[in-house]
């Protein structure tokens, strides 16, 4: 099996697409944390979650034992779409680092949406059909969330209302389009629709918005309007549990082949395409079953993982989320304003969080005209134009690569390449005119950030 050669790309059929989603916190021996009410400090309950979200999905984050979750049918005709998605050879690439390391990439960007956060999108709004909703919100940063959400929304004929960080808003115009397109409707965060969002432009006048703010917003509209639920395009339990179909085609296709990869790299923004990329995996490894190194790549102007406190916080910046343990720089962290490289949640999945902490993964931090560098050099040898945020993973899967040329190891590295960069090209005619700069906040900032983290015990 294992001198089979190699193609380019490795295609599943259909009928190999994943019935069951698989959950790694059943094989966790540390839980993720759970959240905390807010206003008493003890767990959110499931009738106290159902007020925000939807009933199934709720079940879906509080469960911490069930290792398989089937997927259901309407879920997987529509993921038949557009997955299985490609596991890609990279050996363009690696012809052209002059490696004995063997990279792959597992492509997400094949969809209208651009990105992984479809699988996801897709599955949050078959539950809130399911439960006879009207609609749901949410907020949306660069904008590939929105995007991925007003698909899968017109898909069931669900309302959807989009609270767009206001620099992307600006920024993005078309991605705002791609979603007047699906049927959403787009406002720009923070707004005057919400009394969070007023109070927000009133502390901070001329704020060109985080997405801390807009999820503020979109909650209060949710719990405010009838037959409304709010959505979440990352950090949650549940997200990670859809997004495992990419780590389960990802292990299929390998196990195909006989590969058993040593290094896989994700970035991490709030976690859920490397949570769902690396869950198999870290299944056997928690399991004691296989070992694999596992990096997540984080920006250096937003480093939760390598700079930030493992502590209960807010999971937004109006403080109406309910709290979460989590690596967190603070909910009012708010990266510079000349990053254009995406990632820009303050805080990061508990599962991972979790995970990091007990020592199952490692986290790295870049600075972004590194990573710019590596996307426009992995453009132009494997075609495809990445999105700023894969770049982190790229920029590192090189490094690694370039490691391997050093000690002549022929290490297999698996990446996850989570989207295309199309609607991004705003940052790459920066990074080309030589406009972008680095910034990484000092100890001084960051200290002053942790200074709002909520005293919990
Ligand atoms: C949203 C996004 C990310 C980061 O989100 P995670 O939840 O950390 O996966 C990465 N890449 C792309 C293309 C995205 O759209």
């Amino acid at each position: 099996m294992a001198n089979k050669e190699i193609p380019y790309k490795i295609y599943l059929e259909e009928s190999e697409l994943p019935s069951s989603w698989y959950n790694m916190r059943a094989d966790m021996k540390n839980k993720p944390a759970p959240l905390l009410n807010p206003g008493t400090g003890q767990p959110m309950t499931a009738p106290e979650l159902e007020g925000v979200f939807c009933s199934e999905l709720v079940k879906q984050e509080l469960d911490n034992d069930n290792a398989q979750i089937a997927i259901p049918q309407e879920i997987l005709d529509f993921y038949k779409m557009y997955r299985p998605s490609p596991l890609v050879r990279a050996y363009f690439l690696e012809k052209q680092l002059d490696t004995p390391a063997k990279i792959y990439y597992k492509f997400e960007g094949n969809n209208t949406s651009g990105s992984h956060k479809l699988n996801s999108a897709i599955a949050q709004a078959y539950y809130a059909k399911k439960q006879g909703l009207k609609g749901v919100t949410t907020e949306t940063g660069a904008g590939q969330w929105g995007t991925a959400l007003s698909m899968a929304c017109a898909f069931f004929g669900l309302d959807c209302k989009v609270y767009m960080v206001k620099v992307s808003y600006e920024q993005k115009p078309f991605r705002r389009e791609v979603m007047r397109t699906y049927g959403a409707s787009v406002t720009p965060s923070p707004s005057e629709t919400t009394d969070v969002g007023k109070k927000i432009l009133e502390a901070h006048p001329g704020t060109t918005g985080s997405l801390g703010c807009a999820i503020s917003e979109a909650v209060e509209v949710a719990v405010k309007s009838e037959g409304y639920r709010y959505v979440l395009g990352s950090v949650l339990n549940q997200v990670l549990l859809h997004q495992s179909v990419i780590g389960l085609e990802t292990k299929t296709a390998l196990d195909k082949y006989g590969v058993h990869p040593d290094i896989i790299i994700g970035c991490a923004g709030g976690g859920s395409n490397l949570g769902g990329l690396i869950a198999p995996f870290m299944g056997q490894k928690l399991r004691g079953e296989a070992d694999y190194r596992i990096i997540a790549v984080e920006p250096a102007s937003c480093p939760s993982f390598t700079r930030g406190r493992f502590a209960y916080d807010f999971c937004d910046t109006g403080k109406v989320c309910p709290l979460a343990k989590m690596y967190t720089l603070g909910c009012d962290f708010i990266p510079a304003p000349n990053h254009a490289g995406g990632l820009r949640y303050h805080g990061m999945s508990t599962t991972l969080s979790q995970l990091y902490a007990d020592g199952y993964m490692e986290a790295t931090s870049v600075k972004q005209t590194d990573v710019f560098q590596a996307a426009e050099q992995f453009a132009r040898v494997e075609g495809i134009l990445p999105a700023p945020e894969s770049s982190h993973a790229i920029r590192v899967a090189i490094d690694e690569a370039l490691k391997c040329k050093e000690t002549g190891e022929e290490k297999t590295i698996v990446f996850g390449l989570t989207g295309t960069g199309y609607f991004d090209m705003v940052a790459y005619e920066r990074f080309h005119n030589n406009e972008m700069s680095d910034y990484v906040p000092t100890d001084e900032e960051l200290a002053e950030s942790f200074k709002s983290l909520p005293q919990i015990s």
